[in-house]
């Protein structure tokens, strides 16, 4: 069967079978909002007890690009989803031949799990973006000092997240020494970016082209990794709309059906450049569980479903700090104490019982009328947490 069009694709009602691929917290959180609409929700998963398995109705055990595993998955759901970029392309280009519903298609995870391919595309459509040279060889390594001055970031062209996979590159003389240590893979040669501010934006198209976007929300990463969001971002109606138009224009590019974040730096001259494409609902956009009319993971299950998309505005303007395994360092988190700081404070934990430095054990969420207020209340329930441990630690 070939890949049907997605204009003739059919509503899924519930309670229709929704899988999704990959066991993490964002197919957690999808399982969750597809079952609250009364969906048979599960998992495509090679671990048993994972985030996502241990709320799943159904799951089906193995990796995602082993085709037994993908055949029970095409036998046990009617449409499927991922939760993370670094899927098989064919995998899912197998599955949507099947006859399955598989949104975002394969061809967005394609370009979006690769940082070549996403640089070329963004370059294809004269898509703002950072100064960048593809380095597969010695010899490209060369002119990198010339074309993008210093410091430059050299980025593994795949599977890197959270910062992995990155080494930014101080002086000429060092460019051939960071290629080695990361593999002598093929790689982005990124020229560095004086941003004033990180903001990314969550965009739900539907299978009729119809798309929509949240306000965009403010990041700040600590040691790579995202520490906290604040949604709307503070960057004034003009620039929050340019960002919104941009993520749109990729969306509709690359032809998604689906969720797709787009990460942004405005640049400190003032300027929007796309930093990466995330085919997904984004650590960002969880605080849209809470503060927006629709959550991130409705509008995926919406958009998978071919069901209307949900409205995206705020009830509240809203924060979110991550909980990383550092906080418990020094033993479980105090987490009454967070709720007795702050009774506004809402509480996600995804189940993962090993916390290690730097891993998203879970997330808190504050709304506030006011943006900066909810932020800072968010950041003291976070300190509440390990206050009373011998050597209390703020992430
Ligand atoms: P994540 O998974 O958290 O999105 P990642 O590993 O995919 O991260 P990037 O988003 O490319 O990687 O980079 C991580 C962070 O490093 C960025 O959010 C930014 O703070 C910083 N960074 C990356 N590229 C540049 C650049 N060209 N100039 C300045 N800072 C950069
Ligand atoms: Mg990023």
């Amino acid at each position: 069967m070939s890949e049907v069009s997605p204009h003739s694709q059919p509503i899924l009602r519930p309670p229709a079978a929704l899988g999704v691929i990959g066991e993490g917290q964002l197919g957690r959180m999808f399982l969750q909002a597809a079952q609250r609409m009364g969906y048979e929700a599960g998992v495509l998963s090679a671990k048993e007890s994972s985030p996502a398995g241990q709320v799943a109705h159904w799951s089906v055990m193995g990796a995602p690009d082993d085709l037994a595993a993908l055949r029970q998955l095409a036998a046990r759901a009617q449409a499927i989803t991922v939760e993370f970029e670094n899927v098989s392309a064919p995998a899912l280009r197998w599955l949507a031949r099947q006859g399955k519903l598989v949104r975002p298609g394969w061809k967005t995870l394609w370009i979006s799990q690769n940082r070549l391919r996403e640089k070329e595309f963004l370059q294809r459509y004269q898509i703002p973006h950072a100064p960048w040279r593809s380095v597969r060889t010695m010899a490209d390594l060369g002119g990198l000092s010339d074309g993008l001055g210093h410091p430059l970031i050299l980025k593994t062209a795949a599977s890197g997240y959270d910062g992995k996979g990155q080494i930014r590159v101080e002086r000429a003389q060092d460019v051939e020494s960071a290629w080695s240590r990361l593999g002598r893979v093929a790689c982005v040669a990124e020229g560095w970016v004086e941003f004033a501010a990180e903001i990314s934006v969550v965009v739900a198209r539907g299978a009729d082209g119809m798309a929509v976007t949240y306000p965009p929300g403010l990041n700040h990463h600590e040691r790579h990794i995202l520490d906290s969001t604040v949604m709307p971002a503070p960057v004034g109606p003009i620039v929050a709309l340019e960002a919104q138009e941009l993520a749109l224009g990729v969306a509709e590019a690359l032809g998604t059906v689906g969720v797709l974040t787009v990460e942004f730096f405005l640049t400190v001259d003032g300027r929007l450049l796309v930093n990466e494409i995330a085919p997904r609902p984004h650590n960002s956009g969880h605080l849209t569980i809470e503060a927006a009319l629709t959550s991130q993971f409705e509008q995926q299950v919406r958009a998978l479903c071919g069901l209307p998309l949900g409205g995206t505005d705020l009830v509240s303007p809203a924060a979110m700090v991550n909980l990383l395994g550092d906080l418990w360092a020094d033993g479980e988190p105090d987490w009454e104490a967070a709720f007795r700081a702050d009774s506004g404070v809402k509480l996600h934990l995804y189940g993962k019982q090993t916390p290690a430095a730097g891993r998203k054990m879970g997330h808190m969420t504050v709304l506030d009328p006011d943006a900066e207020t909810a932020l800072a209340r968010a950041r003291a329930a976070r300190r509440a947490l390990t206050s009373g441990h011998r050597r209390g630690r703020e992430v």
